[in-house]
């Protein structure tokens, strides 16, 4: 197939922001490197889930990655639960008036189009690699630096070599080297900060846990919020499991910034909980005796620009957020179908590359920003650290805006809005 454009786009990064991005803009015949720091693309293999905004990106950046999605994911909860579309349902997870063993009551329900679904990250990657050719990635190019030179932008790796392209797109994660080359080493976005939350993961074999707590509360997506922390479950391996991550204040720093886990203990998790509701209690108690504790970093500190030159940031690069919206890796989707559809515009051309970057840092920083402020805002009101404390309702009032934010017009409007950006600044 012909090439449709007149200029090469090299993206560092192979996640699901590098791969969703290479395959757009492979389908629309633009040329296109990805250049991957480890010896093959993968994942780790825990769960994602994607709200409705993603899985309409993924139509807009190539039907093949919503077949993807739609032949990995599973809708993990109860057919009632499916029907009615539940994301999570919340409840209390520290409650002083619950006797010994009574379950706490659904105080409300956040609702999305897809329900509760269950990606497993290495079968996604996995269907998401079928569709790049093989010549279009370059393994154990782990880059170091980048910089403008003339009308190119040059790349330098850890093992010595260097190579050019017209515009490089930064997807390498929330170490992005791309933004710290873009602001520079001493620059506040350069590095993540650590959020003073960490979260225990474990799993559960699910019929032990609907034994313990009844079919509902064993084995379908709660939210239990309490005091400084917050427990949350949802069933993975089709039904089979139910995975549990609890997450906790920690006013201490995290010990090593490069090393984001460390091990942990169940006896811990329960010193954490300590006086939380027997659902939390029993949840806890069914996890094996050692649990991985994840620190939950962001960047806090915003980059002032999503693009500077010919170079620009995707994804966790831009935006990396905590975990508490469910949502980051669905905006790296949505930064892939405008990035693709800006770059595929008919005035998009070698000379115009700087502005069509503008037009996407112009379309996607202020909502990128959103997210991360918005993840550590849920966070805080979980842990009842916000300003309605435990007020059930007001948090709920607070979570339906904000979930009408993150499902936001479609991708389609978010496309269209951009381009008519470009326009502009053309
Ligand atoms: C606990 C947890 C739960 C989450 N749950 C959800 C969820 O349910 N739903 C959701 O939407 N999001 C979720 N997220 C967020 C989501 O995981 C991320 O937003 C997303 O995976 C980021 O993808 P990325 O491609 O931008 O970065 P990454 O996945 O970090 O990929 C970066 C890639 O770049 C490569 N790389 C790094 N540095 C270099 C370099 N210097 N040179 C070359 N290559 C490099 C890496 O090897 C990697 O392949 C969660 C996050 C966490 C921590």
């Amino acid at each position: 197939m012909a090439l449709t454009k007149d200029f090469q786009v090299a993206i560092v990064g192979g996640g699901i922001a590098g791969l969703t991005l290479a395959i757009a803009l492979h389908a629309r015949n633009i040329n296109v490197t990805v250049y991957e720091r480890a010896a093959a693309f993968g994942e780790i293999g825990a769960g994602v889930s994607f709200t409705p905004n993603a899985v309409e990106a993924m139509k807009v950046c190539h039907a093949g990655v919503f077949d993807a999605f739609e032949r990995v994911c599973t809708l993990v909860s109860s057919p009632e639960k499916r029907k009615a579309g539940v994301f999570f349902d919340y409840v209390k997870g520290y409650d002083p008036a619950l006797g010994p063993g009574e379950m706490p009551k659904i105080e409300f329900t956040i609702r999305s189009a897809y329900g509760q679904n269950a990606v497993h990250r290495a079968h996604f990657l996995d269907e998401l690699v079928k569709l790049l050719p093989a010549q279009a990635a370059r393994f154990g190019k782990g880059l170091t630096s980048v910089k403008q030179v003339g009308e190119e932008v040059e790349m330098f790796f850890e093992d010595g070599t260097t190579a050019r392209a017209d515009v490089v797109i930064g997807c390498d994660g929330i170490k992005s080297r791309v933004r710290r080359s873009m602001f520079g080493d001493d620059a506040p976005c350069a590095y993540p900060s650590y959020t003073h939350k960490y979260a225990y993961r474990g799993l559960i074999p699910i019929e032990k846990a609907k034994a313990a707590l009844g079919d509902d509360l064993g084995g379908n997506a709660f939210m239990h919020l309490g005091p400084n922390g917050h427990l949350l479950t949802f069933p993975v391996a089709h039904g089979k499991t139910l995975n549990v991550v609890a997450f906790h204040q920690d006013d201490g720093e995290w010990p090593d910034s490069e090393r984001l886990t460390r091990q942990g203990t169940r006896a811990q998790a329960l010193k954490d909980f300590e006086g939380w509701s027997p659902a939390v209690q029993a949840l806890l108690s069914m996890c094996d005796e050692t649990l991985s504790v994840w620190a939950i970093f962001d960047l806090a500190n915003p980059a002032p620009s999503f693009s500077i030159g010919r170079v620009a940031i995707s994804g966790d690069a831009a935006h990396a957020t905590s975990p508490h919206h469910g949502a980051g890796a669905g905006f790296c989707i949505e930064d892939a179908a405008v990035l693709a559809t800006l770059l595929a515009d008919p005035a998009s051309t070698r000379e115009t590359l700087p502005t069509v970057l503008e037009a996407y840092d112009a379309a996607r920083r202020e909502r990128g920003h959103w997210l991360v402020e918005s993840s550590r805002h849920l966070g805080r009101m979980y842990d009842w650290q916000e300003s309605m404390g435990s007020d059930m309702a007001a948090i709920h009032a607070d979570l339906e805006e904000r979930y009408k934010i993150i499902y936001g017009d479609g991708a389609d409007a978010m496309c269209d809005a951009a381009r008519e950006e470009l326009k502009k600044r053309l």
